[in-house]
């Protein structure tokens, strides 16, 4: 039987480049596990329950820039969260045996909670403070032998690892799997003014943007400062242009390294080719995106295909935990 793994991302708004790399290591995963791929929107409240008008809205277009990025729904299921009403009861259940200190204890709760303040926001609800543990349910509920996190999430997977075996302990029924942590090598893109790549920040290129939108992102980008005519000698290791080369322009990356150093190559020149090859990049990305607008109840087809099959999974689960639980 083919190995399940599971994974989901926030509907907050459009993807960027830097989400790129978590979604091609998706599509790698879905090349050997039965993977389901969730739109996590309660997860999405659990911040922004003040902002919710463009929450469908979002959770469709993820799914259509994830298709868009190359993830093929033959290969994997796609479904939204809050359509799958069992990770729900599972929360509610789970909630019930969930000592409040391992709650208290997540390393992301105070910081998240202190940075939201800075901003002028209170997110100290009582569904925060739970985020952990629907996590855990969106998890558990499909027993899947991984997840793939980066090394910040490994609290959170220690935590669901935890509560399945409470479970087993308290109820002697082997419902849930201990998932493991499939660490994946994602690539951390910088964002255009070298920085964390963040929304906060504006500093990101989204997936969807068009040719110009791309161009005037890195003409944005940040050089090095001391270059001021093409002739001078550049520092091509402080420049963000020269990252992003080596990320979309592997090839040439040496040769721009070369250059840059002894002034045979201007800035703006440097920035134009890097824009070409992300266009390049993006290319087949706009040409799938464009398919999707044209039909779009494919999108539908895919999120109704991706509903149905993960309903079977929660549906079978819940009966086992309810029978453990004797509710
Ligand atoms: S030539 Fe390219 S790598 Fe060198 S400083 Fe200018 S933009 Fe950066």
């Amino acid at each position: 039987m083919t190995e399940t793994v599971l994974s989901g991302m926030r509907p907050t708004g459009p993807l960027h480049l830097g989400h790129y790399s978590v979604i091609e290591n998706w599509i790698k995963l879905s090349e050997t596990y039965d993977c389901y791929y969730f739109t996590a929107d309660w997860h999405a409240i659990t911040t922004q329950f003040d902002a919710t008008d463009n929450l469908a809205q979002n959770k469709r277009n993820i799914v259509i820039d994830w298709l868009a990025a190359g993830l093929d729904p033959q290969k994997c299921h796609i479904f939204h969260q809050s359509d799958i009403k069992e990770h729900a009861e599972l929360h509610l259940l789970l909630s019930m045996i969930t000592p409040l200190s391992w709650l208290e204890r997540v390393p992301t709760y105070k910081d998240q909670i202190r940075q939201f303040r800075d901003q002028g926001k209170d997110i100290a609800t009582y569904g925060f403070l739970g985020y952990p543990l629907l996590m855990a349910a969106d998890i558990l509920m499909y027993r899947p032998f991984g997840v793939p996190v980066g090394e910040d999430q490994l609290p959170h997977l220690e935590f669901c690892r935890e509560l399945s075996r409470r479970f087993y302990a308290l109820y002697g029924a082997e419902v849930f799997t201990e998932p493991k942590a499939l660490l994946a090598q994602i690539s951390m893109l910088p964002g255009i003014d070298k920085r964390k790549m963040s929304k906060s920040y504006n500093n990101f290129i989204n997936l969807s943007a068009d040719e110009k939108e791309v161009k005037d992102k890195i003409k944005q980008m940040i050089t090095d400062p001391e270059r001021i005519r093409k002739t001078d000698p550049g520092h091509p290791d402080i420049c963000c242009v020269h990252t992003y080369h080596g990320f979309y322009n592997k090839q040439q990356q040496a040769e721009i390294t070369e250059n840059c150093r002894c002034g045979a190559i201007g800035c703006g020149e440097c920035k134009n080719c890097l824009s070409a090859k992300i266009n390049e990049f993006l290319e087949p990305v706009r040409e799938r995106r464009a398919a999707l607008e044209e039909q779009p109840h494919l999108v539908d087809e895919v999120i109704e295909a991706g509903n149905t099959a993960a309903r079977k999974v929660a549906v079978e689960t819940m009966v086992m935990v309810r029978e453990a639980m004797k509710i």
